[in-house]
């Protein structure tokens, strides 16, 4: 057997926010609503217990499939006063678990995009702890109501990133055939992306 050489970047496994912020960001692959994807992962003693992603009620047309959120309109987000048909990613997280029986009490949820403050005052409702996400969303008032709740201790707000050696070897277990013995295969892979 080969040794393997620990300081060799494609050995180098994510962290466990790396590792849930990649599942959030599969679950917004999903997403139908054209507006804008977002991915949420509800984990519990790093175990996920429900995911969600943008996407019309359940039942409901796709956005995907008929081009925009109502009729009449050219794409989802071509009105200014028509509020999106999304269910929100972590709304539908948070009514998977519901619709499971599955408790939310004390988990944390991962998210692409920073919750807005419906999802985050659901969230905080839900019993849910700890926010991570992507990308920043809220600013203005909205960014000081989120402050309050942080202030008042009823959740913590984080930013977490990918970094580049785990989103290129995420992006080479993609592209390529996973289970593979053979790590030449995927340094071949890499080097495609670079
Ligand atoms: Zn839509
Ligand atoms: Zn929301």
């Amino acid at each position: 057997m080969q040794d393997i050489d620990s300081s060799n970047e494609y050995h180098q496994r994510p962290t466990w926010d790396e590792y849930f912020l990649m599942l959030a960001k599969l679950a917004a692959t999903r997403s139908t609503c054209i507006a804008f994807p977002v991915g949420a992962v509800i984990v519990k003693n790093k175990q996920v217990v429900a995911t969600g992603y943008n996407g019309s009620p359940s039942g409901s047309a796709h956005c995907t499939s008929q081009g925009y959120c109502y009729p009449g309109l050219t794409s989802c987000d071509a009105s200014k006063t028509l509020p999106s048909r999304a269910v929100h990613a972590e709304a539908n997280a948070i009514a998977q678990a519901a619709n499971y029986g599955i408790s939310t009490y004390g988990a944390s949820i991962y998210v692409t995009l920073e919750p807005c403050l419906s999802c985050l005052k659901l969230v905080i409702s839900a019993g849910i702890k700890e926010v991570f996400y992507e990308t920043s969303f809220n600013s203005g008032e909205k960014a000081l109501v989120r402050d309050s709740f942080v202030n008042e201790g009823l959740v913590t707000i984080n930013q977490v990133k990918l970094s580049e050696v785990i989103a290129q070897k995420a992006a080479s277990f993609l592209l390529t055939s996973t289970s593979i013995s053979n790590i030449g295969i995927l340094q071949s892979s890499q080097e495609k992306l670079l």
